[in-house]
């Protein structure tokens, strides 16, 4: 770099520094900044970037829309670590003033963490009198501003989960804090060992502070206020069918209930954070939402084809998620060859798909039966052998067609798959009972364990449906669970 062009940004800085009125401060982000520039660390680089923050207000209206994704999180997160470190200096206070303006009907923790007014995704509070997601709690915060425009004084933060006063900038004393452990429960709901354990041995019937009844574990997904009546998305739906059905296998449960959250693992995160709130015993209403994941997953760049094909959509959730967590692989596949004796092609699989034989039509030709095929006998005709078997074994029905009967297209076979759910025998070796099954009107079925009946959840309700009948629907996706 050339002295004079040097000099030339020295003295820009050093004019802004004299313009700003966080001169100090900027100084001394200044000198970290040149002391801690190699260190990569998302914290470090929160702390050292410091020095944006007299450009707060302009860049969070000018660009923070525009810029939305992963580097512009980077970016508030310069910003708003500056801000945390300043809250948890706050004065500790006793007083109950404001316990009484919030509003616990209309909380809502299921949107996605993110400030609505910045789009910032860390330091987020959330206004406990009237729900609303805001950034930060210094003075020129969204959350400070919108304390002193809407007379709205307590707020919880949703990373602490301390509880805030605002404007004062005071933090709740442990004794009062003690007094809304319901809403953090609801936030960040806890389960102990026993607790996880009862979950498919005891069914747990629990009541919401509005004297409502739920089973945990068995509530509606709902997502956004589509499934209200108001606009049906049959992404979300199928979606919803998808995450109803994988919540309820055991091991993948128990595994997400007790995650650590992670910043390498985004999907991990947002799946365990659906399934602690379907197993939540701390909600404020029988329902959960699928909102946050599915924001989420729209930030994915999924391609179209995936996305709106049930089984690659599966395959890529459980792809995703083993990436994330190597743990889960054993739980998902299995390996399989195609000959009994050949034991080196071992292939790797993560579903079995299962095609439907060519349909029939009645030889008079003017109406046509329903025909009924065995799953076993469908499995035969695939001529394989599992040399290692999943835990959860996942079949997929492919009843795509291309009959004409009666003159009209015939886009699927409805041909009705036939099997005993309690027991399923691959290669006359391995035993599996059935643990989830959706179908192609994106119904889920699930076998609630602790009161031996089966559950359908058709996207706003959950109610109970008979064993025997189950295999009358069409199905499409199932999950088998390995019988020891
Ligand atoms: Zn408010």
């Amino acid at each position: 770099m050339k002295w004079q062009n040097l000099f030339s940004q020295l003295g820009n800085q050093i004019s802004f520094l004299y313009l700003s009125r966080y001169g100090v401060h900027f100084l001394i982000v200044m000198f970290c900044k040149n002391a801690c520039h190699t260190n990569s660390n998302r914290k470090t680089q929160g702390k050292m970037s410091c020095s944006k923050r007299p450009l707060e207000d302009d860049f969070l209206k000018g660009e923070k829309r525009a810029k939305r994704g992963t580097e512009s999180d980077d970016e508030f997160a310069d910003l708003e670590d500056e801000v945390m470190f300043k809250s948890n200096e706050l004065e500790t206070t006793n007083s109950d003033m404001y316990l009484d303006s919030i509003n616990r009907k209309i909380l809502n923790f299921e949107l996605p963490f993110e400030c609505s007014s910045t789009l910032a995704t860390t330091n987020v509070f959330v206004c406990l009198v009237c729900g609303k997601y805001l950034q930060g709690s210094s003075t020129s915060s969204p959350a400070y501003l919108h304390s002193v425009d809407s007379d709205h004084h307590i707020f919880i933060s949703l990373e602490s989960l301390k509880f805030i006063l605002l404007p004062e900038q005071k933090v709740l004393s442990k004794e009062r804090e003690s007094e809304l452990k319901d809403i953090q429960l609801l936030i960040d709901p806890k389960f102990d060992e026993r607790m996880v354990e009862k979950f498919d041995k005891e069914p747990m019937q629990v009541e919401t502070y509005l004297r409502e009844q739920y089973t945990v574990g068995y509530i509606p997904i709902l997502n956004k206020l589509s499934d209200l009546g108001l606009k049906v998305d049959n992404t979300a739906v199928s979606d919803n069918a998808l995450f109803y059905a994988l919540s309820h296998l055991s091991k993948f449960r128990d595994f997400f209930i007790n995650y650590n959250y992670s910043d390498t693992a985004p999907l991990s995160n947002q799946v365990s954070r659906l399934i602690r709130n379907i197993w939540s015993p701390y909600l404020f209403r029988g329902f959960t939402s699928s909102y946050a994941i599915e924001n989420y997953l729209s930030t994915c760049k999924i391609p179209p084809r995936i996305r709106s094909d049930l089984k690659l959509f599966y395959m890529w959730i459980t792809n995703t998620l083993i990436k994330e967590n190597k743990s889960l692989k054993p739980i998902f596949t299995g390996k399989l060859t195609a000959d009994s004796v050949d034991k080196k092609n071992l292939t790797t699989f993560l579903t079995l798909t299962l095609s439907m034989p060519q349909q029939s039509v009645f030889k008079d030709g003017t109406s046509s039966s329903i025909e009924q095929h065995d799953i076993e006998t469908l499995i035969t005709q695939r001529n394989f052998h599992i040399k290692k078997a999943p835990e959860i074994l996942t079949i997929y029905i492919d009843r795509t067609n291309h009959m004409r009967i009666e003159g009209i297209d015939q886009e699927l076979n409805m041909s009705i798959v036939k099997f005993d759910p309690d027991l399923l025998e691959v290669n006359n070796t391995f035993k599996y009972r059935l643990i989830g099954n959706i179908t192609y009107e994106n119904k889920v079925q699930i076998l609630n364990k602790s009161q031996s009946k089966w559950m359908e959840f058709d996207g706003v309700s959950v109610k109970e449906v008979e064993k025997e009948l189950l295999f009358i629907n069409n199905c499409k996706l199932q999950f088998w669970e390995l019988l020891i």
